[in-house]
């Protein structure tokens, strides 16, 4: 197998458009069955504070462990459920696990965000089917927070996306732009949107404290954040002079594998009930 193979061996040979096409028809039928079954599961990564590495919240992550595939990586399986038009479907299975473990973990009351695809934000139907999921569960909807990509929000339709977003607001939810500074949207649209956080994107944070305009743009965000009245976090911290430069950025919340990779609610229970939250 050429994947196998190692990563900086060069590829000898590569699959047939026919071949490519019958692992990619595989990938879309066990897709389908994975979504009738319910078998896509999450994993929680924590948001901490970093001056006390206190867990301040998660973000759920999905995760789907096909028994003859593997593991397959969301950044895979989102867009085909995008092109399949199984976004809404696979969505709404995400919000009803986060809300039934966050029944679970309601005496927390730590807030847990859950990435929401453009597509699946346009669905007419969303913000109502949203709120029935969370009202089935009894969970106060300020605990859920919604991370959108700027890509959400500059198709065709922003008044209508600023509309859902006011809705979505005004019922309580938290709401946070993920991977800031990757996208195109104009801060004169940013502006008028009724949004809580920005996440600074991991390509910015990789780069920190050695890339001078690293160093800029993840600065020149939080003190935006600051001037907007806006929360800020970090994703994709791994090393500890990272987190020193946003903390003396003044950024005080962030992500990452320096304190924790995304892992199964379970794994933190425990640790949360020994601490007195
Ligand atoms: P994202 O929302 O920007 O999530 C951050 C990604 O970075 C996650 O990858 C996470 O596991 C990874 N990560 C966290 N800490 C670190 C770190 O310190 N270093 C590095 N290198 N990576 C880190 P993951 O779980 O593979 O998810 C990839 C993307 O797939 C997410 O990006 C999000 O856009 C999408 N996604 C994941 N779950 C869902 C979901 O339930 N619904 C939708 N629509 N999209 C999802
Ligand atoms: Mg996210
Ligand atoms: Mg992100
Ligand atoms: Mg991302």
């Amino acid at each position: 197998q050429a994947k196998s193979s190692g990563r900086n061996q060069f590829c000898f040979y590569q699959a047939s458009a026919g071949q490519q096409n019958a692992d990619e028809l595989k990938l879309e039928q066990a897709l389908r069955e994975a979504l009738k079954h319910q078998q896509l599961q999450l994993h929680y990564q924590p948001k901490f504070a970093l001056a006390s590495n206190h867990i301040v919240g998660f973000e759920a992550l999905v995760r789907w462990q096909h028994p003859q595939l593997g593991q397959v990586s969301p950044g895979r399986f989102i867009p085909l459920a995008e092109k399949l038009g199984l976004i809404s479907t696979l969505g709404e299975q995400v919000l009803q696990q986060v809300c039934q473990q966050q029944q679970q973990w309601q005496h927390l009351a730590l807030p847990v965000s859950v990435n929401i695809s453009a597509l699946q934000l346009a669905d007419a139907d969303f913000v109502s089917r949203l709120q029935h999921i969370v009202q089935q569960a009894g969970i106060a909807p300020g605990l859920l927070e919604l991370e959108l990509t700027e890509s959400c929000l500059i198709h065709e339709q922003a008044e209508q996306t600023l509309n859902q977003l006011t809705q979505l607001k005004a019922l309580g939810f938290k709401l946070s732009i993920d991977d800031f500074g990757t996208g195109y949207s104009s801060l004169s649209y940013l502006r008028r949107l009724p949004i809580d956080t920005l996440k600074i994107d991991q390509s910015f944070v990789q780069d920190l404290p050695g890339n001078i305009s690293a160093c800029q743009i993840a600065s020149a965000i939080i003190a935006m954040a600051k001037a907007l009245g806006l929360d800020v976090i970090a994703e994709g911290i791994e090393h500890q002079q990272q987190l020193d430069f946003l903390l003396q950025a003044g950024c005080d919340k962030g992500q990452g594998y320096l304190v924790s990779a995304p892992r199964p609610a379970q794994d933190f229970t425990k640790a949360l009930s020994a601490e007195n939250y």
